[in-house]
């Protein structure tokens, strides 16, 4: 078959070809791929935790709200919001009592609400740290929105509240809980395309409306590099298992574009490992929607275009003259990821993406951009 790339392209299915590193989402691609499946009554859900959804925006609508309903392990119980009539009508939608609404206000007296176990902060990326540290405050666990915080320092006074109420951080890289990028990471890290010599990764998407958040450098923190350039860079720590050792970069920003007055619009940043492999990374608020990795072996590549979105993940692996399409199973990234959360609540266990995941990011990045503003090469 020919493929965009003029070679031979195969399409392997998930069993023929997926191994061990995969056993979680293993289960579930199988019984999908089992037409005996069909006949089995699932079992019912065991005990769920009670989640807080603090932040009722586009992500808490759109994403978050209704990956509950595939969640075996996490309901929604209680919302926290500044616009009450929303917050009723969702309640009204998702089953949640009306008297489990909260204000930023009344927030802190959640610690009095047994319901709660969990609360997951979905607000713009300069209020994390402070509502974690009052959800911790409330003796409560917390699933942090990426990015973590605006700041290193931020980070550290949610990982020390964590630590003082002795509950669980986990911060919300859901990528690292699906299959696609859980497959290209076993591979990278198996060395299945001999030692890896180069990633590219790249994310971005015209931004819209300048009066945003996202467009205001006190909310968010900074521009596309800490919004979907954060998918870049986790993608080249995860698929290495390496920190970066030193940083150069570079940025542009579209001058008199309102979009970017206080937020940067495109970076390119490259990151240098100890074992000597090197990234090449961008991320952008102009270019068109994009959000791709490429891993290069001395014996093939590994490719996931789009590797971040919220379903659609495609994967090919090239090896000699052939090209093979991988399919694995598609889940629902966040139902996946907040299952996890309870799991570790549940079990005692720290999450795969604990609170210092998230400041190893943020560290990168203000590196990142100290090598953007000085043009010198950073070491970290
Ligand atoms: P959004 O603007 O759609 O929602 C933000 C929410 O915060 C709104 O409900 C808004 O009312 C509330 N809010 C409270 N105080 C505010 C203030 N001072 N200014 C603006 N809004 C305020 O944003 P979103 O896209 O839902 O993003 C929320 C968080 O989720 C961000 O940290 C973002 O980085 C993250 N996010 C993650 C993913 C992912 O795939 N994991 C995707 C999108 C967004």
């Amino acid at each position: 078959m020919s493929t965009r790339f003029g070679k031979d392209l195969t399409r392997r299915g998930f069993i023929s070809k997926v191994g061990q590193g995969l056993a979680a989402v293993n289960v579930a691609g199988t019984l999908l791929s089992d037409a005996r499946a069909q006949l089995r009554v699932p079992e019912p859900p065991g005990k769920k935790l009670g989640w807080a959804i603090v932040g009722l925006g586009s992500l808490s609508i759109n994403q978050i709200l209704p990956a509950f309903s595939k969640c075996e392990k996490s309901k929604a119980v209680a919302f926290v919001s500044g616009h009450p009539d929303k917050a009723k009508k969702l309640a009204l939608r998702y089953g949640v009592n009306a008297k489990n609404i909260y204000n930023y206000e009344n927030y802190d007296t959640i610690r009095d609400n047994p319901e709660v176990d969990i609360i997951y902060i979905v607000l713009p990326n300069a209020m994390h740290a402070e509502y974690t540290v009052r959800g911790f405050q409330a003796g409560k666990h917390v699933l942090s929105e990426k990015p973590m915080a605006n700041t290193p320092a931020e980070c550290q006074q949610m990982i020390d509240a964590a630590n003082k109420a002795d509950r669980k951080l986990m911060v919300a890289y859901r990528c690292q809980y699906e299959p696609y990028n859980r497959e290209a990471i076993r591979i990278a890290r198996a060395k299945e395309l001999g030692p890896t010599q180069m990633i590219l990764a790249d994310a971005g998407f015209p931004m819209g409306d300048p009066t945003q958040w996202r467009c205001n450098r006190k909310l968010a923190g900074g521009g596309s590099l800490m919004d979907i350039g954060i998918y870049a860079l986790n993608a080249s720590r995860f698929l290495t298992g390496e920190e970066p050792k030193e940083v150069n970069a570079m940025m542009y920003s579209t001058p008199g574009d309102p979009r970017f007055k206080e937020v940067e619009e495109h970076v390119t940043f490259q990151l240098r490992f100890p074992s000597g492999i090197l990234s090449n990374c961008s991320s952008s608020y102009g270019y068109f929607h994009q959000s791709h990795y490429r891993v290069m072996g001395t014996e093939g590549r590994l490719e996931l275009d789009p590797a971040t979105w919220y379903s659609g993940l495609r994967m090919w692996i090239e090896r000699g003259n052939v090209i093979d399409s991988i399919d694995l199973p598609v889940v629902d990234h966040f139902a996946t990821e907040m299952d996890h959360m309870s799991d570790c609540v549940m079990q005692n266990k720290t999450p795969l993406t604990p609170g210092e995941e998230g400041l190893r990011d943020l560290k990168i990045i203000t590196a990142i951009y100290e090598a953007a503003q000085s043009g010198k090469t950073v070491t970290l």
